[in-house]
């Protein structure tokens, strides 16, 4: 998918002006703006728009496609991993303070804190599902992968 009339395909700055539109996420004109200002090569931007429209190279595609999915991946399990941190965390402010609940020694305040503990505990916990479960059915319905 090349054209000889285009001139970001002719263009020695062709992986330069893909890798601002997509990496960068800049638009036409700025991309227009900046090739004339810095290498002094005229390309309106509207060749650069019909460039995207028509000229990119399923390679391309693929490999965007490719790293759209992997960095999404690596985001999911960042957050997987630091629930699984958090979840564990709470688990052992639950379990330390029921053995303060259990323990006979322990004064009327001592039981009082680890019922408190216990209970926000609880409640971190539950609201962290929640919003988990949330963000799972919101992505379930704004995107089909
Ligand atoms: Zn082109």
């Amino acid at each position: 998918m090349k054209s000889k009339k285009c001139k970001v395909c002719n263009s020695e700055y062709r992986a330069e002006i893909e890798e601002l539109y997509f990496v960068k996420g800049w638009g036409s004109r700025r991309i227009s703006k900046y090739i004339y200002e810095t290498y002094g090569e005229d390309i309106s931007h509207a060749a650069i728009a019909n460039h995207f429209k028509h000229h990119v190279s399923e390679e391309l595609l693929n490999k965007i496609e490719e790293e759209t999915t992997k960095a999404c991946e690596e985001i999911y399990h960042k957050i997987a991993t630091s629930i699984g941190d958090d979840f564990k965390v709470l688990s052992e402010i639950i379990e330390i303070s029921m053995q303060d609940m259990k323990n006979p020694k322990a004064s009327a305040r001592m039981k009082e804190v680890a019922g408190k503990n216990i209970f926000n505990a609880m409640d971190m916990k539950h609201k962290i599902l929640k919003l988990t479960e949330e963000k799972a059915s919101a992505s379930d319905d704004e995107f089909e992968i």
